[in-house]
């Protein structure tokens, strides 16, 4: 079945008229990003974007949105007064599954423990027009990649992972649920237009190399701020040497490096993955439009042309990498990992082995990682740590059921969880470790910051491709290297592993598992949608209120933060993610894992009118109590990490008036602005050393607030002197509208 042809024909039908046109318009050949974003800028749009300057408004294809993000999404969607959603949107149930036990018993307590939430979601998909996955049916990504990414469609999605449908050549934007509420109540959707980094790739992979380690090598030179503001499109003749979903890790994992998204040009591969998964009808129109999809050639000849900056790595010459521990741009080749662990004191035993998740769970993942596991078995080798598999969608787990891979890597010590997040996101119930004992585990999943797999700060995860942490699980530990080191077996003896191999794509084809779809209803007005009234999960939204026409004064200081202070420092997930359709007992987490500048336990501050040191949502919920305004102040990239809004409406609700950081994370300084927060940033970095915990803070100028024009603070600091510094903002004209209504939301439901 393909999903909403008719308007992928729309997008399709008048393809090669807009590109010639934007080619005439610009007076020059076009990149693929450039491609797709001019062909879905709303009609009348006319002034060129100017890359890194200004904002343009696009009209996205689609929408999809995880359990988690799609609460409150909802919620907000419910108060903006439509009746269906404007473009195909779909919610996923994949985050709110714990992994305990098995995926039976897993996936069966989910249903229980989150029954008014999954009734939640369904109800208001019916009501709405939009496609329901139910827990179990596969993860938000997988899902797309095999149901409705097509290439040259621009899609946005409530998760910084979105951009995984890039590797099937489309544009897929992780944002906030506010961003997700404008398009599917037909509102153009605000970008400021990106630059454009070029990877080029060449060569071609062998051995042990496998798409990962394309990502994590960038993720290496670009660290976890290069790709703010950029979209990376990979070029060159290795991208054909790379499966689809092997693309889809790449771009997926972009997210790492802070981009906008990651884009591949269409290709063979891609229209193989097409066919497999059922859609070959799509692949026959794509692959007429092969000139369409790809960037022209003149930007191929000449890319420093056109790119703003150009990456090159040979895939040939390119070694296993393994990434972290707390960061996914520490990058170390896996020959120079044992070294690592010794010179840096990391835990050498490998406690738990995880392959899996959106980010590496295609049929070629788990194909090549049981092809390891099917040589150890025979040679007498099993996992020497947990190992185990999560599935990316039930499509994958039932055709690697059949096949036989499940099989085989449950033969060395597997355990199957659910075709979910779960230790993904924090949702994860470790009886291994104790909380605060220093452990090392070893993914194939994504994102690595401090607590975000179990909540233990001590853990230090890493992460590698699915074959490479394969292989690790039957050694234990951390300072094996698969390519020259021997195993010994149960009988003593020595042994070496081979590279893997897999196929890309099931012979057989794909085996669809249970049906976890469920189509919107024709005529959705009369469903209700489910909202217990004294539910502890959900909660009607009450609008925030306008900004009052004054000037910010004298306002406090609820933390400073030092470091990274990622959205999960900001609103962390794990056994938080029970409240995401309910803001006030969500608040309870506000900056629960901040580093507090000023010392104290990460979480915590002092509250400058009782002088008691408190949890910091406590301290922010008495200011509120007292109508005190305050701020908050953040490092570099202050709300990295995922795209959850939540990060952003907490501060809100919880009475904050300011964020000032050295600079911001794209999706949250967006989710702040949107929630009629101000975002602003030190015009001097240095500045942030200047404010102290007992300061009265005044931002000045709100009354003249323009674009392109900065603010000034005022510090009152309590020996009774004074600083004066500038604060700079990215805020344009619509945005500064939103401040204005004290949210985007109140300005759509004026409408
Ligand atoms: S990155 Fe992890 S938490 Fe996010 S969608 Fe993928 S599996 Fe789920």
């Amino acid at each position: 079945m393909i999903f909403d042809l008719d308007m992928i024909k729309q997008v399709y039908k008048d393809l090669k008229n807009r590109q010639q046109q934007t080619r005439k318009q610009i007076g020059r050949s076009l990149t693929l990003t450039e491609k797709i974003l001019f062909s879905h800028q709303v009609d009348g749009n006319t002034p060129i974007p100017e890359r890194k300057k200004s904002y343009a408004y696009l009209h996205p294809d689609r929408v999809a949105m995880q359990d988690a993000t799609a609460q409150m999404a909802v919620l907000q969607f419910m108060s903006s007064g439509r009746k269906k959603v404007a473009v195909p949107s779909t919610i996923h149930c994949d985050h709110l599954i714990q992994a305990e036990v098995n995926a039976r018993r897993d996936l069966s307590k989910a249903l229980d423990d989150n029954k008014e939430v999954y009734e939640f979601l369904a109800s208001a998909s019916k009501k709405y027009g939009l496609g329901f996955w139910k827990p179990g049916a596969g993860i938000i990504h997988q899902v797309v990649l095999e149901n409705y990414a097509f290439s040259g469609g621009l899609m946005i999605g409530t998760d910084s992972h979105t951009p995984n449908a890039g590797g099937l050549g489309m544009l897929a934007i992780g944002v906030g649920g506010a961003d997700a509420v404008d398009v599917m109540a037909g509102l153009p959707w605000e970008l400021k237009w990106p630059a454009i980094t070029g990877v080029k790739l060449t060569g071609k992979m062998s051995g042990w190399t496998s798409p990962k380690d394309v990502i994590l090598k960038l993720a290496g030179i670009m660290t976890v701020k290069g790709g703010t503001g950029k979209i990376v499109e990979y070029f060159g003749p290795g991208t054909a040497a790379i499966s689809c979903t092997g693309k889809g890790t790449i771009c997926n994992m972009g997210a790492e490096i802070g981009a906008t998204t990651s884009i591949f040009p269409y290709d063979e591969r891609m229209s193989k993955f097409l066919r497999s998964t059922g859609r070959s009808a799509l692949a026959a129109m794509s692959n007429k439009l092969i000139k369409e999809l790809t960037a022209d050639p003149q930007v191929l000849k000449s890319p420093e042309k056109y790119y703003d900056e150009i990456i090159e790595i040979d895939l040939s010459k390119l070694e296993p990498h393994i990434n972290g521990p707390f960061s996914p741009d520490k990058a170390w080749p896996i020959s120079k990992m044992a070294q690592a662990v010794k010179d840096n004191g990391y835990p050498e035993e490998i406690k738990v082995a995880l392959i899996g998740s959106c980010t590496n769970s295609s049929y070629e993942d788990i194909d090549r990682s049981a092809s390891i596991a099917k040589l150890a078995a025979k040679k007498g080798l099993t996992a020497k740590c947990e190992f185990v598999i999560t599935p990316g969608s039930e499509q994958i787990r039932a055709t690697v059921a059949r096949d036989g891979q499940l099989k085989i890597l449950t033969q060395i010590g597997g355990k199957v969880l659910a075709n979910a997040c779960g230790p993904c996101i924090g949702q994860w119930k470790r009886h291994d470790v104790q909380p605060g004992e220093k452990n090392t585990i070893l993914t194939s999943y994504n994102r690595n910051f401090a607590k975000r797999n179990d909540g233990n700060s001590a853990t230090h995860s890493f992460v590698a491709g699915p074959e490479i942490v394969t292989a690790m699980a039957l050694a234990g530990k951390l300072t094996f290297n698969p390519l020259t080191d021997y195993l010994l077996n149960k009988k003593g003896e020595k042994m070496r592993l081979e590279p893997p191999n897999g196929k890309e794509l099931p012979a057989k084809g794909f085996a669809p598992g249970a049906q976890g779809y469920v189509p919107p209803a024709k005529d959705g007005s009369k469903i209700e949608v489910k909202i217990k009234p004294a539910s502890e999960r959900l909660e009607k939204l009450q609008p925030f209120t306008a900004w009052d026409g004054n000037d910010y004064t004298d306002m406090v200081v609820l933390v400073k933060a030092q470091g990274k202070c990622t959205t999960d420092h900001i609103s962390p997930a794990g056994p938080w993610l029970r409240f995401r359709g309910h803001l006030d007992k969500l608040s309870d987490n506000l900056f629960n894992g901040a580093v507090n500048a000023f010392g104290h336990e990460a979480g915590w501050a002092k509250n400058i009118i009782s002088g008691e040191v408190k949890k910091i949502s406590q301290n922010a919920r008495d200011y509120k109590a007292r109508q005190i305004g305050w701020v908050a102040i953040g490092d570099e990239n202050y709300g990295e990490g995922s795209s959850r809004e939540h990060a952003a409406m907490e501060p809100r609700f919880l009475g904050g008036k300011v964020i000032i950081a050295k600079s911001f994370a794209r999706i949250h300084e967006t989710n702040l602005k949107k929630q009629g927060m101000l975002a602003l940033t030190f015009k001097n970095p240095e500045d942030y050393n200047k404010i102290r915990e007992d300061d009265r803070l005044s931002v000045i100028g709100l009354k003249e607030f323009k674009a392109g024009v900065s603010l000034k603070l005022v510090i009152n600091h309590s020996d009774g002197s004074q600083d004066e510094i500038e604060l700079n903002h990215s805020y344009n004209e619509a945005q500064i509208e939103w401040f204005k209504a004290g949210s985007a939301l109140n300005l759509i439901g004026k409408e």
